[in-house]
């Protein structure tokens, strides 16, 4: 009986979270297809129940913005820098992305963290600057094949989540999307089973309840990402601390409408 309750009360939680469901473009689409895209899409993502985010390379973002107007889609983009403004060749600031009209921005994809040598003290700076910008960050973690297999996934999450949050106020991570993308899913079409991407997104509310509290905890919304597609993604979604997916390769087809609706 105390089980089945807490069970309906994990349930309770879960729908007081808006699902979350973000396509991450990486470096796909040129602007004019970054249009066709979403005139593709439009009709597949219509859902109002769920948050529909396209995260989309920077030459993207003005042209996405506006070819999103009017839709329940809203934008994000795919990194930023902390800087407010000065000589950072090729950087682009959280106060740009703004008055484009972005509201979201993924920080540490773990692409970032591995080619472009972003570490946890670095992207602690840029959580908070996203903050200070009104920004949403969906802050990504999450553990490599060599780690998961050395038993070693949660201390290794923990720490990237500690260090990243790092000086975060509650109310900022209970507004905030964590992502958790086991790297070894990314772009390889193996995907965790629902079980191992509910234990690890547990594991994250877990740690959040530690460092803040169990209000932060029910309230900060948790993606899964790692080849989440229209036909593993209902499963996935269904788990009690999933909120969401962050999806990359099907984010750039019709499938993203399945996922969307699953
Ligand atoms: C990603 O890069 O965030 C991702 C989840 O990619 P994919 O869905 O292609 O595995």
């Amino acid at each position: 009986m105390a089980v089945e309750h807490a069970g309906c009360f994990e349930m309770e939680e879960k729908m007081a979270r808006k699902k979350i469901i973000a396509g991450n473009w990486k470096m796909n689409k040129t602007p004019s297809e970054a249009v066709a895209l979403v005139e593709e899409l439009k009709d597949l993502v219509k859902n109002d129940e769920v948050a529909v985010v396209y995260c989309v390379p920077a030459i993207d973002i003005v042209p996405v913005v506006e070819a999103v107007k009017g839709t329940n889609v809203e934008v994000g983009a795919e990194n930023m820098y902390f800087e407010e403004s000065g000589a950072y060749t090729g950087e682009i600031s959280a106060a740009m992305l703004v008055d484009a009209g972005v509201k979201y921005v993924i920080l540490g994809h773990s692409e970032r963290r591995d080619y472009f040598k972003e570490d946890d003290c670095l992207l602690n700076k840029k959580v908070k600057k996203a903050f200070e910008a009104g920004l949403t960050p969906i802050l990504c973690c999450g553990e490599s094949l060599e780690q998961r297999e050395l038993g070693v996934t949660m201390d290794w999450i923990r720490l990237q989540i500690k260090s990243d949050l790092s000086g975060i106020t509650a109310d900022q991570v209970k507004a905030m999307v964590i992502a958790y993308e086991p790297i070894w899913a990314i772009g390889t079409g193996k995907t965790a089973t629902a079980d191992q991407a509910q234990e690890v997104c547990k594991g994250i509310r877990d740690c959040i309840a530690e460092m803040y509290d169990a209000a932060t905890a029910d309230a900060v919304r948790i993606q899964y990402g790692g080849s989440m597609n229209a036909g593993n993604a209902a499963e996935l979604l269904s788990k009690p601390d999933i909120d969401g997916g962050l999806i990359g390769g099907a984010s750039l087809k019709p499938d993203f409408g399945k996922i969307v609706n699953a």
